[in-house]
């Protein structure tokens, strides 16, 4: 048997791994590591349950995935302890995630047809013989391969539009929440008993490996920017495109005229919450010099009020991956040994397990603190001039996920200038809960896009249809084409296109 935790580097293909409590580090659960052979068994099988999943048609697939939404609904508290126990988080902020992912799931089953479905398009004047019509088709079989941190909404974004979009899903979930993915996919089979539309494949870094080299139609990765690097490189050989959702170092504008009461509150929490564990989680906050005193002095008392255990007064758990602790540990202390002060917490706030809440003040912007994700629950404040300062202190890094504003009168102005996929104004992650939205990043956050319309479309390939309706006054696609006709056309096309 293998353990999870610190990561084995090399894990034995064909043993089984533990899946333990970060909080107890007991066994919660065991686990095969699957070979490469079975992950091409799984694709093989997902071939043909993806022909009859097609064939169900919108309206059938949209049924099934309203009915598993039920089952995950009405075992809400079920699937929460699941996740409590993979990942340490408390209870509550298992349940938002889940809650999350149920509304994605309702969503795009709900929209699939909408989007996807049959549309006329307008042919255009030369072609006006033809009627146009576009289609979404599925891909095939999707490998979707996810992170621990938020073990249910992070894959199921990727898992609930590629089924809405008629393909079968093969999934390998974090070696540290295999039994998140199990309950998921056990509970779909459940629904879906007739073929194996949605499988389950474990294992580590290599299996996950496996799975990119099977020749499955598209790879949809959450995880590190390292990982979706190597995930990019491998898929190339078969030319399987690939979605990459990937870190991200999310910056918080504050302007003069917000509201720092919800500021403050909002980067708290966006920085501790999950001990700061999540893709889109606040760790750079740029905020107007005329009130950023007032506004870290508001996020230190707020920060008294939070603390990491696994006791039912923490607001936080652990930290899921002990080899983070190193990370989280090493940007504090350059972050300290380069100028900057901790105003809460500190080196001494990274423990054996957990992380106590750290805010951070004059760390300088070249630091890693400042440029690379900690993904622990620490926060970097900075004072700007003026709101342009902050907008490119924000853009200044390698990643472009999600960001944050506060501003009365500006907020449209500035998310609209920041470099990221998302942003959200007066409150944290909101784009994250609205399913019509797309969610993705830029730069070394990844690409491609997740969630609502955008999101069902990765999952297709567009069908283009040109039908005759009738023979065309003036041929154009035939040798036996007259002199006349391409001077006619050439009249023609001045005067459509031709005007000064
Ligand atoms: P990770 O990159 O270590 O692992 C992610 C998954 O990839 C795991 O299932 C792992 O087994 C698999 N894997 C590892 N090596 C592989 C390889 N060579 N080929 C194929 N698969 C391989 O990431 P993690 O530690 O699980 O997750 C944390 C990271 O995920 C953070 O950087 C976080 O920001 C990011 N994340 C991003 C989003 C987003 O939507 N953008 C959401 C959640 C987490």
């Amino acid at each position: 048997m293998t353990a999870v935790q610190p990561k084995p580097s090399t894990p034995a293909v064909g043993e089984t791994f533990d899946s333990l409590s970060p909080a107890t580090d007991e066994v919660v659960g065991t686990y095969p590591i699957h070979s490469a052979a079975d992950v091409e068994a799984a694709v093989e099988r997902a071939r043909v349950a993806a022909e009859w999943w097609d064939s169900l048609g919108f309206d059938g697939r949209a049924e099934r995935l309203r009915k598993w939404k039920g089952v995950v609904t009405r075992r809400l508290a079920q699937l929460c302890q699941v996740v409590r126990d993979e990942t340490g988080k408390p209870i509550a902020d298992a349940q938002l995630e889940a809650v999350l992912a149920i509304e994605h799931i309702a969503w795009a089953g709900k929209n699939a047809r909408k989007v996807l479905g049959k549309k006329k398009r307008p042919a255009g004047l030369l072609m006006s013989n033809q009627s146009a019509t576009v289609e979404y088709q599925p891909l095939g079989v999707v490998g979707v391969i996810g992170p621990w941190n938020y073990p249910v909404f992070t894959p199921l974004g990727s898992i609930a539009y590629a089924l809405a979009a008629g393909n079968a899903v093969v999934f390998k979930p974090s070696e540290c929440t295999p039994g998140v993915g199990k309950w998921l996919v056990d509970a779909f089979n459940e629904i879906v008993p007739e073929a194996p539309v949605l499988q389950l494949i474990t294992g580590f870094g290599e299996t996950g490996a496996a799975l990119t080299r099977s020749g499955v139609n598209k790879i949809a990765f959450t995880g590190s920017t390292a990982t979706g690097k190597k995930i990019m490189a491998a898929a190339a050989d078969t030319l399987t495109p690939v979605i990459i959702e990937a870190g991200g170092k999310d910056p918080v504008l504050v302007d003069v005229d917000a509201d720092l009461d919800a500021a403050a509150d909002a980067t708290v929490w966006g920085a501790f919450s999950n001990s700061g564990q999540t893709c889109i989680g606040v760790e750079r906050v740029y905020v107007h010099e005329k009130v950023h005193d007032e506004f870290v002095a508001k996020v230190v008392e707020k920060s008294k009020g939070v603390r990491a255990g696994s006791d039912a007064g923490a607001q936080y758990g652990p930290m899921t991956m002990p080899s983070q602790l190193n990370v989280v540990r090493r940007h504090i202390e350059d972050a300290l040994a380069r100028g900057g002060k901790a105003l809460v917490g500190g080196a001494d706030a990274v423990g054996d397990r957990y992380v106590q809440p750290t805010v951070l003040v004059d760390v300088p912007e070249d630091s890693e603190a400042v440029q690379e994700e900690t993904f622990g629950p620490t926060v970097t404040i900075a004072k700007v001039r003026d709101m342009d300062e902050a907008v490119e202190k924000a853009n200044n890094t390698k990643y472009g996920l999600g960001s944050t504003v506060f501003s009365k009168a500006r907020g449209m102005e500035l998310a609209g200038k920041l470099r990221t996929g998302m942003t959200s104004i007066n409150a944290p992650l909101s784009f994250a809960g609205i399913a019509s939205l797309p969610f993705g990043g830029v730069g070394d956050s990844g690409f491609g896009r997740i969630h609502g319309a955008d999101g069902l479309r990765e999952f297709a390939r567009s069908k283009a249809i040109a039908r005759q309706k009738f023979t065309a006054p003036i041929a154009l696609t035939t040798f036996a084409r007259k002199e006349k006709t391409d001077v006619l056309v050439a009249k023609l096309i001045t005067i459509l296109h031709g005007k000064r």
